[in-house]
């Protein structure tokens, strides 16, 4: 079992950890703990390097496999023992640009349900773009510029983000959460990890964010795209 760092530490960019296990074949470590981001929620994995005894193994890929958190390393050096003792550092840049886009399309989701009513159905990412799809049956594009400029008047209000990890059942008091489809939440799931824009957005969210919306940059809405009657995307850039 892993210890997730960066559920509760998004801004830790190098870590100690210990080797669990090893795959030789696969080339893949599990560590005891990690700031490594797994994926999830369309916020792509983290990549970066591990250093054991001074040597350096690049990190490929991370991903999410029951309690572990899998890292895929590259080249061909033979693998640390289990045991081994090692730092792990993130590639930071590529990830801080990931944790101000991720934050952005929460300011989407949040603008675009408080001015429209539109609920969010999936999303995806990468560095410093974006999209989301919503269930918004009026989107027309006159309407492209009145939500950018009603997205970056969020982020300049410099709200806060707070992130919370909550039982189960506190959580499903929350109404907010439940808007969010909460109940799609797997049974066996006992704690709730929420992720709040203070006073514009809360959701059930395991990604990594920024602590402030100061801190995203400027949001350009480049494009939207009709996907039926109801369902429309909107593509976004962060600059
Ligand atoms: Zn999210």
């Amino acid at each position: 079992m892993t210890e997730l760092l960066y559920q509760t530490d998004s801004y830790l960019q190098e870590f100690d950890a210990n080797v669990i296990s090893v795959l030789q074949e696969e080339r893949t470590v599990v560590l005891d703990r990690t700031a490594f981001y797994p994926g999830g929620g369309g916020q792509p994995c983290d990549v970066g390097s591990l250093i054991v005894a001074g040597l350096r193994y690049p990190v490929e890929k991370v991903k999410r496999q029951g309690d572990d958190i899998v890292h895929f390393i590259g080249g061909d050096k033979p693998l640390p023992a289990i045991d081994a003792t090692l730092h792990g550092t993130l590639e930071w840049a590529r990830r801080y640009q990931l944790m101000r886009t991720h934050t952005a399309l929460h300011v989407l989701c949040g603008t675009v349900f408080r001015d429209y009513g539109a609920l969010v159905t999936g999303g995806d990412m990468e560095p410093l773009k974006g999209r989301m799809d919503f269930e918004f049956a009026t989107m027309r594009g006159e309407l492209v510029r009145e939500i950018e400029a009603a997205v970056n008047k969020e982020v300049a209000q410099a709200r806060e983000i707070r992130v919370k990890i909550l039982p189960r059942e506190e959580a499903f008091q929350i109404p907010d959460l439940i808007r969010t489809k909460i109940n799609l939440l797997p049974e066996g799931i006992a704690q709730v990890r929420t992720v709040e824009i203070v006073g514009l957005d809360l959701q059930a969210d395991g990604g990594t964010h920024v602590h402030n919306t100061n801190e995203v940059g400027t949001i350009r809405v480049v494009n939207y795209k009709s996907k039926g009657v109801i369902n429309k995307r909107i593509y976004i850039e962060i600059v």
